[in-house]
């Protein structure tokens, strides 16, 4: 009696450990779970059929109980069989397989309960023990062999499957498939034993509790966290980090291939312990360079604490991360900006050099036509100068222009505010255009707002320099019809202002594929039929940059054939909120012709400059004024002038061989006699900050060359003593 109650007892925890087993074996995605789960099932039922055997109360009950036994052992290697197949990735095989297998097996298994029957397969006796218990066993006839048989070949083809896969695969793999063939040949080893032994009772279905249990074991935790630990190791061998672990004692437990490699452990280790010691810290970062012959070497080495899943130290470890291709890259990417702004630098002082240099003898050719348009009476020669002038005036805006752009991309441009008369650049601009669009018989139209403030602060300057690039856009761009300026506002807070202006003509007009490009530097669109049209394609790459330095918008709003809208915003301080009034401009006639602006028969003036031409401009310029001038030829002999009289202004020159303007300007202030005079700064040096620097040297004005005529009288009224000059009316 004992021994049953152990049986069924030892049974039941059999079954409990499967139904355990069987909702985790439910939780596998993979499909050998599937096959896992039904043979844990079978095992379930074959256990209890078991349990049945031996609570037997008669011969036929026993029988009964045995045919589900006998019967369910089938459907177990059926399913045992089938995740092998699955789990060795045989799934051909499996696919081909399943079918008839399980016909046979349902054969056998319907000729195990035909046994009830027919008694063809095995008998049932009783041995009724010393202790007067009673059991039910089985002699065994022939036939029975073939369920026998039956299950070894089912349990033989899983072992060759599983063998092929162990031979067919690699060391880290092989482990995998081994534990699970181990796993069988355990069971079948227990269940050969237990035959040797004939019991009265089957104990051998607990091994497929067992079994069951160590294969999901096996399947779903051991191998894969084999499989995780040897891939870490693998990984971490491969980084190309180096990785050094040390204990809570802080013994080196693992140095990866990296750091076994490239160091001795302890080279970098003592290292950074020093630096962080140094640095009173337990912990942290520290580069780490050297050099292995002509090589090199860049690293970045950490060194922290490992901690567990609750925080607790638990060691502490280095990461050693190799920067030298991130340094050389640095570095490669350094001397790259170097160069490049070296290339830049010579680029723009290229570019500044040729302005000086072709503005120097442009102002000859300019001045000497001006005196030529002075003087001539013969509309035949006024004609030819009136050309001369005007393609003067296309080479020097196209100096301009390239000047302006080489200024913007060295970053040099700088935007000047001061407090400005909108009308006044209205009306320069006005005036410049007139006459070229009259001679195309173009209109040129101005809608100005007259609430428009008197006085705005901002770089004036600037301002007519986009305008003008607009309007002669408009101008050049236009065959029939005109140009419309619109000049109005939009309040953006009580002393600021949105300035827009809209430039629109009739012409040519834009497609809308070209829009795009419209502000690319060096970009002319529609180049075939603008090809007769002067133009270096860098206007509206200059104005969008303006605009945008002051923090405005430009857009273009286009209809090819029909013309061109152009809209510029640009924010303004107020600087006089009255209203301006209405736009006040004299016919160009009125002024075309020159007139001096002042006389100053007493005053004095001295120019200096080392090319004898431009001497000769400046003086037959001034002419009409009646100024007294004298001229030096170079800063020496300025400054034995200087010693010698006294003037009421100089204009001087930059570029001279032996001492330069602003030497000369220094010398010049420390005379007894013009220590205190005006001092102009008359130069072909036009780059974007050349006013302010000499301004900052302490000159009272700056003039560039070309001369422009009307500024140079301005500025000379401006510096000059007021007593001397009489202005003209
Ligand atoms: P460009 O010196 O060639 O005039 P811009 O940068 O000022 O250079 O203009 C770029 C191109 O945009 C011009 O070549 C021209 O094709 C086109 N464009 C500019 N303004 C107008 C306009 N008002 N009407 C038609 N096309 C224009």
């Amino acid at each position: 009696m004992i021994t049953k109650t152990v049986f069924v007892i030892v049974d039941i925890i059999a079954i409990i450990d499967i139904l355990f087993t069987i909702r985790a074996a439910m939780r596998i995605k993979a499909e050998y779970g599937r096959w896992l789960e039904y043979t844990l099932i079978a095992s379930v039922v074959a256990i209890l059929a078991n349990i049945a055997v031996a609570c037997s109360v008669s011969a036929l009950f026993a029988k009964t109980a045995y045919c589900l036994y006998f019967s369910s052992i089938d459907w177990i290697l059926y399913f045992l069989t089938g995740f092998c197949l699955r789990y060795t990735d045989h799934v051909d095989q499996l696919k081909k397989l399943r079918v008839v297998s399980a016909g046979i097996m349902a054969l056998d298994s319907l000729s195990i309960f035909a046994n009830l029957i027919f008694g063809h397969q095995f008998d049932i006796y009783e041995t009724v023990t010393s202790s007067g218990a009673v059991f039910y066993q089985t002699s065994f006839h022939p036939s029975y062999y073939i369920h026998l048989a039956i299950d070894y070949i089912t349990i033989l083809i899983a072992l060759f499957f599983i063998v092929h896969k162990i031979a067919s695969s690699y060391d880290l793999y092989r482990a995998k498939y081994v534990i699970i063939l181990s796993v069988l040949l355990f069971v079948i080893l227990l269940n050969l034993a237990y035959m040797a032994l004939s019991l009265v009772l089957d104990a051998s279905v607990v091994f497929y509790a067992v079994a069951g249990t160590l294969i999901y074991f096996c399947a779903e935790i051991f191998v894969p966290k084999r499989l995780i630990n040897s891939s870490v190791i693998r990984a971490v061998d491969d980084m190309n980090e180096g990785l050094i672990l040390f204990d809570i004692n802080n013994r080196c437990i693992y140095a990866n291939a990296f750091c076994s490699y490239r160091f001795d452990v302890n080279e970098p280790v003592s290292y950074v312990m020093d630096e962080l010691k140094k640095a009173g810290k337990r912990f942290g970062e520290v580069p780490y360079s050297r050099t292995d012959g002509l090589i090199n070497e860049s690293f970045k080495i950490k060194y922290t604490s490992l901690l567990d899943r609750h925080a607790r130290a638990i060691g502490s470890y280095f990461l050693i991360q190799d920067t030298s291709e991130e340094t050389r890259y640095m570095e490669e990417v350094e001397e790259a900006r170097i160069a490049a702004d070296n290339a830049n630098n010579a680029k723009s002082a290229f570019l500044a050099n040729m302005s000086h240099e072709i503005r120097t003898p442009l102002n000859s050719v300019l001045g000497m036509n001006e005196m030529i348009l002075r003087t001539a009476d013969d509309p035949e020669i006024r004609e030819y100068a009136e050309n001369i002038k005007n393609s003067g005036n296309t080479l020097l805006n196209l100096i301009n222009e390239i000047l302006d752009f080489s200024k913007i991309e060295a970053g040099r441009m700088n935007i000047i505010t001061g407090d400005y008369d909108l009308q006044q650049v209205i009306r320069d601009c006005y005036y410049f255009f007139e006459e070229p669009a009259g001679s195309k018989d173009l209109y040129l139209h101005i809608r100005y707002d007259e609430k428009l403030p008197a006085r705005l602060k901002g770089d004036a300057f600037h301002i007519k320099q986009i305008l003008t690039n607009m309007i002669s856009n408009a101008v050049k761009y236009t065959k029939a019809g005109g140009v419309t300026v619109d000049i109005s506002k939009k309040h953006i807070g009580s002393s600021r202002i949105e300035l827009i202006f809209e430039i629109s003509d009739t012409g040519i007009g834009i497609s809308k594929e070209d829009v795009p490009f419209l502000f690319e530097s060096f970009k002319r669109v529609n180049e075939r039929e603008n090809a007769t049209i002067q133009g270096t394609g860098l206007g509206l790459a200059i104005t969008r940059q303006l605009v945008e330095m002051m923090e405005g918008e430009i857009t273009v709003d286009s209809v090819p054939g029909a013309g061109s809208t152009f809209r510029i915003s640009i924010p303004q301080e107020i600087a006089d909120p009255s209203p301006s009034g209405p736009l006040l401009l004299r016919h160009k006639d009125d002024e075309e012709v020159y007139r001096e602006s002042f006389r100053a028969p007493d005053a004095r003036i001295l120019i200096v400059d080392d090319v004898p031409l431009n001497l000769k401009v400046a003086v037959a310029l001034l002419k009409n004024t009646q100024l007294r001038i004298e001229t030096a030829g170079s800063g020496g002999e300025a400054i034995d002038m200087c010693r010698h009289g006294k003037y009421n202004a100089i204009l001087l020159d930059h570029r001279m061989p032996g001492k330069d303007g602003v030497e000369t300007f220094k010398e010049i202030k420390e005379t007894r006699l013009n220590h205190d005079t005006p001092v102009i700064m008359l130069t072909a040096n036009a780059l974007g900050d050349a006013e302010e620097e000499y301004k900052k040297e302490g000159f009272a004005g700056y003039l560039s060359k070309p001369i422009d005529i009307r500024a140079m009288e301005k500025l000379l009224t401006d510096v000059l003593p007021s007593e001397l000059v009489i202005l003209s009316r």
